[in-house]
């Protein structure tokens, strides 16, 4: 599959700001990219140190290894901005697919045709493929909306953990054609707009339909709230990423779980892990206050409850289950 670098910019940028020492940033699948991006940097005149820590978002901007390695600018690829003021200058390479949807818009065709009304969503890789699915869905007779909150940087793109684009249509559509690969967006489109997802994968050139997995996640989170209901201790769970710190929302957390006479734990992460955990044996429960897909995605790796921020309020009785399904598991 190819991805786009921009080698062109990146070379200018690096120039233009006379960056001498630069850290290259990647998520997991782009990694492999980074002895050949090295190269560039390192033709453009700085020394490039690529981050091999973990990285799932532009949440996780490498802004406290930048100083500490002396490193003038960063390169973060794969992701649009999120943070909002960065302490290290930061370029974003969104590596755009060029994988044709065509195939897999049609694909899907059929397993919209109940459906008049369609919404559209992606993520920032496919983004720029938005007016084209929109074509071929509006030649079947389709009518399509694609949300824009301004939120997110582009019309219709979502985020592991903002779906506000999509949200902000629900109710105009009957049904979402998600564009993008594998399931996690998809699954996060049908959990906070509650329609029915279809999803064009453009580089499996296939689509399905994600609803039963969906129903999986929610009848497990349901699971989840019930035995956390009955726990005595918490664990409030505070990112250290730069856009995964929610110190004042854990606070509020704490004081919410005290006042319904639960003892309340405020602990700090970087990386939220079952092995963690494991020294907290006393903490029976967690509330997630970091990235909100922890708690969904990897609930089965989990031996005690993790609940989102929505999902605590349920424990504490400000939000009913039904209030908080059409809230949505993942914004606040
Ligand atoms: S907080 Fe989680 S879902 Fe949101 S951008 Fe970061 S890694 Fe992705």
């Amino acid at each position: 599959m190819q991805f786009d670098f921009e080698e062109e910019r990146v070379k200018k940028e690096i120039h233009s700001l006379n960056a001498k020492r630069v850290l290259i940033q990647l998520p997991e699948g782009l990694k492999p990219e980074a002895p050949r991006l090295a190269r560039i940097v390192e033709k453009s005149g700085a020394l490039p140190i690529v981050s091999a820590d973990p990285c799932y978002g532009a949440c996780d901007l490498a802004t406290t290894d930048a100083e500490s390695l002396g490193v003038d600018l960063i390169i973060h690829y794969g992701h649009s901005k999120m943070v909002k003021y960065e302490r290290v200058p930061t370029i974003y390479v969104e590596a755009r697919a060029g994988a044709d949807i065509t195939g897999a818009v049609q694909k899907a065709l059929p397993l919209l045709e109940k459906w008049h009304k369609i919404g559209l969503a992606t993520t920032v890789q496919h983004s720029q493929t938005l007016d084209a699915a929109r074509e071929i869905l509006v030649r079947a007779s389709k009518t399509v909306v694609i949300g824009d909150t301004a939120r997110a940087s582009y019309p219709g793109q979502v985020i592991g953990c903002d779906y506000s684009n999509a949200k902000s249509i629900a109710k105009d559509v009957e049904a979402f054609l998600f564009i993008g690969g594998g399931q996690f967006h998809a699954i996060g489109v049908a959990l906070s707009t509650s329609k029915p997802t279809v999803v064009a994968d453009p580089f499996d050139n296939n689509a399905f339909s994600i609803d039963k997995e969906a129903v999986k996640i929610l009848k497990q989170r349901w699971a989840s709230v019930a035995e956390a209901r009955r726990a005595k201790t918490f664990g409030v769970l505070v990112g250290l990423k730069p856009g995964q710190k929610k110190l004042e929302e854990a606070l509020q957390v704490k004081q919410k779980l005290e006042d319904k006479g639960k003892a309340a734990l405020l602990l700090a992460a970087r990386e939220i892990t079952p092995e963690m955990m494991l020294e907290f044996p006393s903490v029976e429960a967690y509330v997630n206050t970091a990235c909100p897909r922890i708690s969904l995605d990897d609930a089965s790796k989990f031996k005690k409850p993790v609940l989102t921020i929505n999902e605590a309020l349920v424990v504490v009785g400000e939000l009913s289950w039904e209030e908080l399904c059409r809230k949505g598991l993942l914004e606040g």
